[in-house]
């Protein structure tokens, strides 16, 4: 028998049971558990929302998790029907096998699985559940070993429902939080809403969603359009932060109370791996920020910070940018003559670099080729950026000389020479037959160089 059968057997009786909801939604009281993890898989795919409505009731596993299953629009309708079937105290279940699932995880991951693997069958635990809400199974567990057995039984059993929040005003969003609110209602305290990535576009206007939020839970931050003052009175309950991403945020002064207090609580975030702050005039105070970071933080995010030499010869002492994996810097002019600050930060950080984005800086011939010896030592270097600066064709080609044996190096977003343009960067004054030969220059080197592996793309704005 071919070993391929008895899968292709399985993918029939799935395919089948699915066909008659009804009869597949009766047969969940017999079938072996086993079945219930491909059975949720396939139900998922298909879009049977009745079907996966009645397998949250009778899950036999302790946790569930989307993991890999793809998330569109269309399914947003599902994970709705299984947060409103997730059962929550005081909702006993009339099934034979008793309610089971305790943490419902509705967060796209690719690594993780359905359901963790059962180390215990009398203790079982997932390797996703909540570690810092006082609100989570594992705190509330703690707390219940004093109480008797007889009083346990009547207590909630505490669930956590894992979800990604992007608070954008949108209907859907506004639905998804009223049927949140019902849920949390309905479980009387027992459910713990653990929200770790959380997106927020105007702060102002999401205030009353994050007070039923445990901010405790959250690693990952986003906000675009909010005062400063807002951003620090919702990062003081915050205590882990691995990623914080900031973008059009109003404060009054760089010497002000607000600025000192928000410095404060990055300073807190020992574990931040990741900080972006877009539009955030930082001009001649970057190194307050950079000295208050953890030495572990690998992407930083600055682009129109308007930075100036002052800001880049500090970077250039700073042992916080000396391990970075990705540096953004787009968007701050570079019209200073002394490029050696930034050549001293390409250098302290050419072991580790692979990600350098320098668009729309000024960055003319001149600078470049101070850079370029630096740029070349950064052997891990894979995605290089630096469109839109006043580049001529010579030293387009030279750059291209001198980056193709870079191995690593697989994408170069390089900007239109200037002779392409009447007047540079003029919106309207480029000459599309130029551009087009410039194309095709670039590609008869690239294919001369032998890598054909490595992608240079320019973008007309
Ligand atoms: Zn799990
Ligand atoms: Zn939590």
């Amino acid at each position: 028998m071919d070993v391929k059968t008895p899968n292709k057997l399985l993918e029939l009786a799935i395919h089948s049971l699915l066909n008659e909801e009804s009869a597949a939604i009766q047969a969940l009281e017999e079938i072996p558990r086993e079945l219930f993890v491909p059975l949720f898989i396939a139900a998922f795919e298909g879009g049977h929302k009745n079907v996966l409505s009645a397998m949250v009731k009778v899950w036999p596993y302790y946790c569930l998790h989307i993991g890999s299953l793809s998330i569109q629009e269309p399914q947003h309708e599902l994970l709705k029907a299984m947060i409103e079937n997730l059962p929550v105290y005081p909702a006993p279940s009339s099934s034979s096998r008793g309610p089971k699932l305790r943490i419902l995880d509705l967060r796209q991951d690719t690594d993780c699985r359905i359901t963790c693997p059962e180390v215990s069958t009398k203790t079982p635990s997932c390797f996703y559940s909540c570690a810092y809400s006082d609100r989570s199974i594992t705190k509330i567990e703690r707390q219940l070993c004093c109480v008797n057995a007889e009083c346990k039984t009547l207590l909630p059993r505490p669930v956590e429902l894992l979800v990604d929040l992007s608070l954008d005003g949108s209907l859907m969003e506004k639905e998804f939080l009223v049927l949140l609110m019902y849920k949390i209602e309905e479980s009387l305290g027992s459910l713990h809403v653990c929200c770790r990535d959380l997106q927020i576009d105007k702060l102002c206007k999401c205030k009353c969603t994050l007070k039923f939020l445990d901010l405790k839970c959250i690693d990952q931050l986003s906000v675009d359009r909010g005062s400063l003052s807002d951003i620090t009175s919702i990062l003081c309950r915050m205590i882990h932060l691995e990623s914080l991403s900031l973008s059009n945020v109003t404060f009054r002064s760089l010497s002000g109370k607000v600025f000192k207090i928000f410095l404060s609580h990055l300073q807190r975030m020992e574990h931040l791996k990741e900080l972006s702050l877009s539009s955030f005039c930082l001009k001649n105070h970057l190194d307050r920020v950079l000295r208050i970071l953890p030495p572990g933080l690998d992407f930083l995010y600055l682009p129109f910070c308007d930075l100036s030499y002052r800001d880049f010869k500090f970077m250039s002492q700073s042992p916080q940018v000396t391990h970075l994996k990705l540096l953004n810097l787009s968007n701050n002019p570079m019209y200073w003559g002394d490029f050696e600050p930034f050549h001293t930060v390409l250098i302290n950080l050419s072991g580790t670099l692979q990600h350098l984005e320098i668009n729309h800086c000024l960055i003319s011939d001149s600078a470049m080729s101070a850079l370029i010896p630096a740029l070349i030592r950064c052997t891990r270097l894979r995605v290089l950026g630096f469109a839109s600066n006043p580049i001529s064709m010579p030293m387009l080609v030279n750059i291209m000389h001198n980056l193709t044996p870079m191995k690593e190096l697989k994408y170069v977003i390089y900007p239109i020479p200037v002779h392409c343009y009447e007047r540079w960067h003029f919106q309207g004054s480029l000459d599309r037959q130029k551009l087009a030969i410039v194309q095709l220059q670039l590609k008869a080197m690239l294919e001369l160089a032998h890598r054909e592996d490595m992608n240079w793309i320019t973008y007309c704005e």
